[in-house]
């Protein structure tokens, strides 16, 4: 039991693969450690279809799988998971104090791994149409989509790894990208390009969402030649790429120009006692593989702060 039910010695905000490693970590050295998310564990890795860059699975692994057995080994110690969002953090004096609406905590270190959200197109139709033919998850929402069509929009592994899906279950997909070249991995391109329903509309940007109560159209423009075009689809999958959650550190740790939180080596934030890990840092690649060794480190260091404080 962890005796005082509001205090731990380490709070870790998010459960995706950096968190969950990072709850394995300080468990296993015998901390009162409590995982903290608004959903439920596992991240966005979970909604990811196929992982084919994780070693050891050698023919790869569905997201739900590989998150699946990352929460069943976080949990096999004394780490506690609750649901609910942290919006606010600050420094007091036996540590932070989170809070959020429905609950608030203690805790001496806190390690950050809230990770990102899916960028917004910001364009007229968008929000209205979210859930009624707009989605930001190809393999939640790809399913309604057997037999009609639909586009992608971007140009990232999110989004040719998301038309690669559709394509199995659509009979069209449009890839929409505001340029002429793909920045997704070439292993990925090659597969696009292969792919009999899969067409890519270059140089294209969505400049409305178009529908009553679901989506009917999407309006493009060709920044080469401000041709204006309306693609009937049924559904619109948008992967733009992320924003870091890191509203709840603004004031309090380090972030850089785009909002992720900025760490040294050892994971530390200009923050002494928080710690980040995983897609919400500053850092050069975003992958589980990374994440999860983010986590390592990251509890690591909060075990050697602990430590030097006792
Ligand atoms: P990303 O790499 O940042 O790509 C975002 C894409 O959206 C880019 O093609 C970008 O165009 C486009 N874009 C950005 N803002 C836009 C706007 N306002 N309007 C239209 N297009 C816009 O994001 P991601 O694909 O989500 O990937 C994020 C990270 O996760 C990457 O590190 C990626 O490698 C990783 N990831 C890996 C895998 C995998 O390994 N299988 C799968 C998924 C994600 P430009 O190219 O012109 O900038």
């Amino acid at each position: 039991m962890l005796g005082d039910n509001t205090r731990r010695d380490i709070v870790i905000v998010g459960a995706g693969p950096a968190g969950l490693t990072a709850a394995m970590y300080c468990s296993r050295m015998g901390r009162r450690v409590l995982v903290v998310d608004k959903a439920a564990a596992g991240g966005k890795a979970a909604s990811t279809d196929l992982i084919e860059n994780y070693p050891g699975f050698p023919q790869g692994i569905t997201g739900a799988d590989l998150m699946q057995r990352m929460r069943d080994q976080a949990f096999r110690w004394d780490a506690e998971f609750q649901n609910w969002e942290v919006t606010n953090v600050r420094q007091v004096p036996e540590g932070f104090r989170l809070s959020g609406k429905t609950s608030a905590m203690t805790c001496r270190a806190v390690i950050w791994c809230a990770g990102t959200r899916e960028r917004r197109l910001g364009v007229r139709g968008e929000e209205r149409l979210t859930g009624r033919g707009v989605s930001y998850c190809a393999t939640c929402d790809g399913p309604l989509y057997r037999g009609r069509r639909v586009a992608v929009i971007g140009g990232g592994d999110s989004a040719i790894a998301g038309a690669l899906f559709l394509s199995r279950l659509a009979t069209k997909v449009w890839v929409v990208h505001r340029r002429q070249q793909l920045r997704a991995t070439k292993v990925l391109q090659e597969r696009a390009r292969q792919c009999d329903n899969l067409e890519i509309v270059w140089n294209s940007v969505v400049t409305e969402i178009v529908g009553e109560d679901r989506v009917r159209a999407i309006a493009l423009k060709n920044l080469e030649t401000g041709h204006s075009q309306l693609l009937e689809v049924d559904g619109v999958f948008v992967y733009i790429g992320s924003v870091p959650n890191t509203e709840p550190l603004r004031g309090v740790a380090r972030l850089d120009e785009g909002g992720y939180v900025v760490t040294n080596e050892t994971l530390e934030t200009s923050c002494p006692g928080l710690f980040a890990a995983g897609d919400v840092r500053r850092t050069p690649l975003r992958q589980v593989v990374t994440a999860v060794g983010d986590g390592a480190i990251a509890a690591m260091s909060a075990e050697h702060f602990l430590a030097s404080q006792e």
